[in-house]
């Protein structure tokens, strides 16, 4: 296979990709086009699709009805500020998520990103505190192996080993930090798991605005799967401690656990709630921040009445509506069939990989299936035999792992993992 037909210079030279040096990048193989699990590449090589764009891309790519919100809208309009003015693709979304979203949750802000989802979650829960008559609550507490962004306030409550904090130091606000739960999603709970979360809770609960964390699964800072019950008691002792409650379901929202929500693992609910990635089924970014009526009422109950955030682009109205579209499809698509399907051919495709000397685990929850190393893998090497064999997977780390659209067929996805064992195996 000639890889440099398949790569641009000026790409190379000019643009920068993310997590990789400018000057000495690790290639970025150009695609022409992209259908249903196919990615297409400029010289017609098909990939089957086993990230489905970073957590995105559900429903796969250019699908017909998504294509056809989006024409539609351009043809209305593309944009108009949210500032004084609204609109029905913002209005039909937030009615559509109010109804899937867990009861309690009121209030939706629209925001631009995951990354900014979380600086509005933070700063809600911030001003939340504030407004309750507590302006020294303004700490946080994270569980370790989080990840939660690449902003500042959600660089600060990543792990701090494995995210950013030692290169950006003391620019980053110092967190609260407990380990991350030990106890896995099917292990026996053990009681212990929770206390070191109990004894700083109990220590510093009195400066800490919200707890923030990944509900159940764990994305880019580990990829790992937790016990419910860390959750239930986790919820529990911020509630005793008047510390708000984050959920980031970014990656974990819209069925990929097995749930539509991870939370529902748990049976919890928190004060605030932030969703994106597969909102818009990939098709762009938007990502929405789900409050309690509590939390809204509060904030908006005292000065300054207004909650301080408001981006240009908020609730913009091509990507409410291709969300919208999405959603709708996801919830008539037997969304919960298909996840089953995928996690009972992970297991039986990405079991084997368990016998290899190099591999450190093995795991699978609902549309993810994850091969821990006990080293770090070489990137450029496996993303080229990937890439020869025909799938699409990005590994970091130790970790390599797969995340299918949920219209992959039971072929391709038997391919995709039993194609990733072999490359594994390989090494
Ligand atoms: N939170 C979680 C759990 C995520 O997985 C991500 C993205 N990987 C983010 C936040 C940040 O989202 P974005 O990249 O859209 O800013």
């Amino acid at each position: 296979m000639n890889f440099d037909i398949l790569t641009d210079n000026f790409d190379r030279e000019h643009l920068w990709h993310p997590y990789t040096s400018a000057t000495n990048p690790l290639p970025a193989f150009k695609v022409r086009e992209a259908h249903g699990c196919r990615i297409v590449l400029e010289d017609g090589t098909e990939l089957i699709e086993g990230m489905s764009s970073w957590w995105c891309a559900v429903h796969g790519y250019n699908h017909p009805v998504l294509n056809e919100a989006v024409r539609r809208q351009t043809e209305k309009m593309s944009h108009v500020m949210f500032g004084g003015l609204t609109h029905e693709p913002a209005i039909s979304l937030g009615k559509l998520l109010l109804d899937i979203l867990p009861e309690e949750m009121d209030r939706i802000f629209y925001a631009d990103s995951g990354s900014v989802a979380v600086e509005v979650a933070m700063k809600m829960a911030v001003q939340y505190q504030f407004a309750a008559g507590h302006p020294e609550r303004t700490d946080f507490v994270t569980i370790r192996s989080g990840y939660h962004g690449d902003t500042w306030n959600a660089m600060s409550v990543c792990d701090p080993v494995t995210g950013m904090h030692g290169i950006f130091g003391k620019a980053l606000p110092v967190r609260y930090f407990v380990s991350a739960p030990k106890c896995r999603f099917s292990d026996e709970w053990r009681q212990d798991d929770i206390s070191e979360l109990e004894q700083m809770i109990s220590e510093h609960g009195d400066s800490m605005a919200a707890l923030i964390l990944e509900p159940i699964v764990q994305g880019a800072g580990g990829m790992r799967f937790y016990h419910p019950e860390y959750l239930r008691q986790a919820v529990q002792l911020c509630r005793k401690k008047g510390i708000l409650v984050i959920f980031d379901e970014i990656a974990t929202g819209f069925g990929r656990t097995g749930k539509l929500f991870a939370l529902e693992h748990a049976g919890v609910v928190p004060d605030i709630m932030c969703i994106g990635k597969a909102l818009t089924g990939g098709y762009m970014t938007l990502s929405a921040v789900a409050a309690t009526a509590c939390v809204a009422e509060t904030i908006s109950d005292a000065y300054p009445y207004a909650f301080m955030h408001g981006p240009t682009f908020m609730a913009n109205p091509l990507a409410c509506a291709v969300a919208g579209a999405s959603v709708k499809l996801l919830l008539e698509s037997g969304w919960q069939s298909r996840v089953s399907a995928i996690e009972s051919i992970l297991e039986k495709e990405l079991g084997p990989a368990r016998q290899l000397d190099k591999v450190e685990d093995v795991r699978v929850l609902g549309a993810i299936g994850v091969i821990e190393m006990k080293e770090p893998v070489d990137m450029e090497y496996m993303q080229r035999r990937f890439v020869e064999e025909g799938i699409w997977i990005r590994p970091f780390g130790k970790l390599v792992y797969v995340m299918p659209p949920f219209i992959i067929s039971q072929d391709e996805l038997s391919y995709l993992a039993s194609t990733l064992v072999r490359i594994v195996s390989e090494i």
